[in-house]
């Protein structure tokens, strides 16, 4: 089979893509489209003997952006168009249907079914999928759904203390999200560890059990929505707590829907910033506290999935980049017998995976640079690979 994959990376902002020659995996152009749907974005384009960077007018939204990249590739990498051997995208969720497969059209029907679910990922995909089909008529696209490398989480573990009937009818459970970030720590970590707790803290973010390579559980839901508090979204709440608010502030689906993911998480409780740096300089220390607090809880929680861990390994912006959480974080968790290695943590290299604890700490500590579209050129090319 044709080993070039293009791997898109879409968001409900911002839009990634990386281009990979699978004989080796190794990475023929990427690049970064900052933000959708604006007049003037910043944009980023490398391949082996180029480079661009500037900016583009991306109000008609990703077509357009399609298109740069696509011309991009014409004109910079080899064969063009023509070598690109399949496309993966990081698609989130379709209920069920939770591995990686082909999208056609009742793969897009079950996503669209669960665009109220995941409204700022499924969407985007939805319109991409529309854009490349029409560019790339004959190849293969492939879904690597975010769900898919938490289908090892046992039943018991996935199940919802609700009416059993309605649950199987519309398919209400854990699911699970980030898949492609934990499981790249998986891919990474596992030769070396058995229970490793995977911390991936960004815009979006999730705590993830994983056990011999596989998860065995993880902080999201059937949603993304739930789990640790993000920079927009809220978390875990208490169900009962929205229906009072609905009732008092007269709000109906739709508007709770769009405050529980546009205006909770870090921006609801700091009422300052969505972004985790405005919060640590503006030094709000509640909201700080919460907010380790519920990350250090559900790494505690972990211990009793996966009967203790032998490794911890951060990820994401906030993860990767942010001292002062990771501290605080691992100080609630001092009782686990971790060192943190403060000389490595100022002294950071992106290598895959970097530890920060000392040679004598009874449970290693990590910042793992995920690179999830591998993950994707993996399973697309995996599957594909089976065809
Ligand atoms: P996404 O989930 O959207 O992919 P990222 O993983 O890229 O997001 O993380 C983005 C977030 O990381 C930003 O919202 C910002 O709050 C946070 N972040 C980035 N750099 C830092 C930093 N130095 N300190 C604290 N937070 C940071």
């Amino acid at each position: 089979m044709a080993c070039n994959i293009l791997v898109l990376n879409i968001g409900s902002t911002s839009f990634k893509f990386k281009y990979f020659n699978m004989e080796d995996e190794s990475v023929i152009a990427k690049g970064k489209i900052g933000s959708v749907f604006t007049d003037k974005s910043d944009f980023e384009f490398l391949a082996k003997n180029f480079k661009e960077k500037g900016f583009l007018d991306t109000k008609d939204g990703y077509k357009i952006c399609l298109e740069k990249v696509i011309s991009l590739i014409d004109e910079n990498c080899e064969g063009g168009r023509k070598n690109v051997g399949a496309i993966g995208f990081k698609t989130v969720m379709a209920g069920e249907i939770n591995y990686p497969c082909v999208l056609d059209d009742d793969v897009i029907d079950k996503m669209k079914d669960l665009s109220l679910v995941a409204p700022a990922h499924n969407t985007p995909y939805i319109e991409a999928y529309k854009i490349v089909k029409n560019l790339f008529p004959n190849i293969k696209i492939v879904g690597s759904f975010e769900t898919a490398f938490h289908n090892t989480i046992p039943s018991y573990a996935t199940m919802y203390p609700i009416d059993k009937d309605l649950a199987q009818k519309y398919g209400i459970r854990k699911y699970g999200f980030h898949g492609a970030a934990h499981s790249y720590v998986a891919h990474k970590l596992s030769d070396k560890h058995e229970k490793i707790i995977s911390v991936h803290l960004g815009g979006s973010s999730s705590v993830c059990a994983i056990k011999n390579g596989k998860s065995v559980d993880t902080s999201m839901g059937f949603s993304p929505q739930s789990g640790v508090a993000m920079n927009n979204r809220c978390g875990d709440v208490d169900i009962f707590s929205i229906l009072y608010l609905m009732e008092k502030e007269n709000m109906n689906a739709e508007d709770m829907r769009k405050f529980l993911s546009t205006k909770c998480g870090l921006l609801g409780m700091s009422k300052i910033s969505n972004d985790m740096r405005d919060i640590e300089n503006g030094n709000d220390k509640t909201v700080l506290d919460a907010y380790t607090y519920s990350v250090a809880k559900y790494i505690s929680s972990y211990l009793a999935t996966l009967g203790g861990v032998d490794a911890i390994s951060f990820s994401g912006g906030i993860g990767e980049n942010s001292i002062r959480i990771k501290k605080d974080i691992l100080k609630r968790l001092e009782f686990l017998g971790l060192e943190l290695d403060d000389e490595k943590l100022e002294n950071t290299e992106n290598t895959g995976t970097f530890e920060i604890s000392k040679d004598t700490s009874k449970v290693k500590i990590y910042i793992t640079y995920v690179d999830e579209e591998l993950m994707v050129a993996k399973n697309t090319y995996k599957l594909l690979e089976r065809r």
